[in-house]
């Protein structure tokens, strides 16, 4: 394309809310096949609600809450908010935790009252154990729906409580994911999250394939599988998890309200918050090469 072609293609994209940092990621853009999704806080609202608690036996529930709101009022992950949201409301109040750490994409963990208490997936949680086969018990039980999302609580080392959630999609994700087919691209659903609520999501907004249970580090490597694989790959992200898989994809695309290293990863800021802006950047860099050959 030619420098004006691409300037005016620049211009056009602020227009429809997308910020394009260099005319280089205008020019891939016309080129990408796949679009990779981040589900957490991209194609869902990042708001997540606690649907169904379940403790241990013999353990106390409200210092379970207390425990778990303590560690998790540290964090900004739409998890954290939910489940500290959730305790407060039965009446627990956080206490002030030293050592914390948040591991990311697994979890959080820090002394809570001189307590090792950790929060998080089955995988992180697991390992904090001192009988890992405790968790098994809290997985099969009730009210826990295959598409929620599970976040357990250990405390020096055992298994106190079980938290379902579930989060919101956004309106825009599904007539998103639609028109990206309509274009001939091929979407991936890509999520730190389990398998059951990646595939509900998945399901829910009809994309072609979903990649669960993968660690932040892992999404750079799955970008670089599909490039080998020959395919010319957008990403589109928005937490600090999606900075290393923004930067290693042909184009990155990150959401408005993520964070400042998902936007400096990235070549494309979104700056509506709408999904539909995905398909903007990719027909206007469609037409913009299109316009000089
Ligand atoms: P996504 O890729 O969907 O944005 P993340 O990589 O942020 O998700 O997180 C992956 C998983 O790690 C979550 O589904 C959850 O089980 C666990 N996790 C991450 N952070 C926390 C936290 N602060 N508290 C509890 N669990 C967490
Ligand atoms: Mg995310």
């Amino acid at each position: 394309a030619t420098p004006t072609a691409l300037m005016v293609g620049v211009g056009r994209a602020a227009q429809l809310g997308i910020l394009i940092k260099g005319q280089d990621a205008l020019e891939a853009s016309g080129r990408i096949d796949t679009v990779v999704l981040d589900k957490t806080g991209t194609v869902t609202s990042g708001t997540m609600r606690v649907t169904a608690t379940a403790f241990a036996d013999g353990h106390h529930e409200l210092d379970a809450l207390r425990l778990a709101c303590s560690v998790e009022a540290s964090s900004e992950h739409a998890i954290a908010r939910a489940i500290a949201e959730h305790a407060i409301e039965r009446g627990a109040e956080a206490h002030p935790v030293e050592l914390y750490e948040t591991l990311p994409g697994l979890g959080a963990r820090a002394l809570v009252d001189g307590r090792d208490v950790v929060i998080g997936n089955k995988r992180l949680v697991a390992a904090h154990l001192a009988e890992p086969s405790a968790l098994r018990g809290f997985a099969s039980s009730e009210h826990s729906e295959p598409g929620d999302t599970t976040v357990y609580l250990a405390v020096d080392g055992a298994c106190v409580a079980r938290f379902s959630l579930l989060d919101t999609i956004k309106e825009s994700a599904a007539p998103t994911v639609e028109r990206l087919r309509a274009l001939g691209l091929h979407t991936i659903l890509l999520s730190g999250d389990g398998p059951g609520p990646a595939n509900r999501v998945g399901a829910l907004i009809g994309v072609d394939e979903v990649i669960a249970g993968v660690l932040p580090t892992e999404k750079a490597d799955i970008i670089r599988r599909l490039q080998h694989a020959g395919r010319t790959v957008a990403m589109v992200g928005d937490g600090i998890n999606d900075a290393a898989a923004l930067a290693t994809a042909n184009l990155g695309l990150a959401m408005v309200d993520g964070t400042d290293i998902a936007m400096k990863s990235a070549d494309i800021i979104l700056v509506r918050d709408d999904l539909g802006v995905i398909v903007d950047a990719v027909q206007l860099s469609r037409r913009t090469l299109n316009a000089i050959t």
